[in-house]
């Protein structure tokens, strides 16, 4: 008999211990057992725009399959070069945005990647980054695994969630290296104002912090919301913007994002020469989904025709608006960017202990999947996200489902 020490188990690393990701978390998996058991269940818990019949432009596909023979191969680390070049265009048309060049520009697998190859890049222990809250909770996760510590900032419903300069003020100190700001927000639909994201700049100035600004949703936008860019704002600043191609152009499966870095870039040589470690040992982004941004960044932008007058999303927005506040104890502001809603029960109606029953339960009893609020690095567990891609009978009838379990809800 060949020698064997005990058996030995294997636990998941210590670096994990506190990091989340609920959208994809145990009350998914709890629905796929129940998908398994022949329930159809009605999936909002990601911001998934194909799997409820939003079509990518066709052109986008014909692109991405015509170049799939010359795809074969690695590229550089940072990208195809006339894909960078498609996103310095785009930025090109923004009046106010600051000028940055191809050598700026790192294309990921998904804005999520290049998340991550930051926090890695810029964290050491120990170091501080501001994070909203509620947050899309990818950057408290990716924070923590980098060994930094995710400080989150309120963002204020009654003020329309936009973020409280007091609070992020207060929460600045000699370990606070960035700030994360998600604009148009996930999970609120918030859009903000030049004011917050000057006094917003203005922090980031005074205490020399980078900024790390999410604008996957910039082009998601209702009721004619403008939005602005972090880095219009504040080109006196190292910021990262970083955006891609599954919200607008509803190519989430293609895995193609973007990170650009403005600002006194010399400040943050360091970090730079950090992230081209990264970049590199991930070898590239997949190829046929870096072939799919220069198409989809030029030309008709036909995510307008979903977000406009008589528009799909618009419309959809609207019904999640409506039926959520006809709920007795349930208040939401409405969206003005982004796919979702983030409404909140009242505790004078609704005393909820754990937000995360509250959605297993309303799974099990309706066969819909939503997020608590606590995914969302929302404490009071007062609130859970909708997500408005299903067509509009669908998301009226899940609505109006959502109310009857709640009427009879006690925990
Ligand atoms: N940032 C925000 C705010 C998001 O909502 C999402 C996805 O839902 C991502 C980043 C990740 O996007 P990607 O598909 O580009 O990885």
């Amino acid at each position: 008999m060949p020698k064997r020490r005990p058996l030995r188990t294997f636990d998941q690393s210590n670096k994990l211990k506190n990091v989340f990701y609920d959208l994809r978390g145990p009350l998914a998996v709890e629905a796929e057992r129940m998908e398994a058991d022949g329930h159809a269940i009605l999936k909002l818990n990601t911001g998934n725009p194909a799997i409820f019949g939003f079509d990518a432009p066709d052109v986008i596909m014909r692109d991405m399959i015509a170049n799939l023979p010359m795809s074969q191969g690695y590229s550089t680390s940072k990208g195809i070069l006339p894909a960078r070049r498609a996103v310095v265009t785009r930025y090109e048309m923004i009046d106010d945005f600051p000028h940055f060049d191809v050598g700026d520009v790192y294309l990921g697998n998904g804005v999520s990647e290049l998340i991550s190859m930051t926090t890695q890049a810029l964290l050491n222990d120990g170091d501080e980054i501001l994070i909203p809250m509620p947050d899309y909770p990818l950057w408290t996760a990716a924070t923590t695994l980098a060994g930094g510590t995710p400080v989150h900032y309120v963002c204020d419903e009654e003020d329309g969630w936009n973020p409280s300069i007091e609070d992020i003020r207060s929460k600045v100190n000699k370990n606070t290296k960035a700030i994360v700001v998600i604009n148009p927000n996930n999970p609120t639909g918030a859009v903000y104002s030049r004011k917050t994201l000057e006094d917003i700049a203005q922090v980031a100035r005074e205490n020399g912090l980078m900024i790390l600004a999410d604008e996957i949703y910039d082009r998601i936008l209702y009721d004619g919301a403008q939005h602005i860019s972090m880095a219009e704002v504040a080109p006196d600043v190292v910021t990262l913007t970083f955006n891609g191609l599954s919200k607008a152009y509803r190519v989430a499966g293609y895995r193609a994002g973007w990170l650009v870095i403005t600002g006194p870039k010399q400040l943050a040589s360091g970090f730079i020469e950090g992230l081209d470690l990264l970049a590199g040992t991930r070898l590239c982004a997949n190829v046929p989904g870096q072939h799919a941004i220069q198409v989809a960044l030029g030309g008709r932008q036909s995510i307008y025709g979903l977000t406009g007058e008589g528009g799909r999303l618009l419309k959809q927005r609207n019904i999640a608006y409506e039926k959520l506040s006809q709920i007795p104890g349930v208040s939401v502001v409405k969206p003005m960017g982004a796919l979702y809603a983030f409404p909140k029960l009242d505790p004078n109606v609704y005393e909820i202990h754990d937000d995360t029953q509250l959605m297993l339960d309303l799974l099990r009893a309706e066969k819909i999947l939503m997020v608590q609020g606590t995914g969302f690095n929302m404490p009071d567990k007062q609130h859970f996200r909708v997500v408005t891609l299903p067509w509009a009978s669908q998301l009226e009838n899940a609505i109006e489902r959502l109310g009857n379990f709640l009427a009879s809800y006690h925990q």
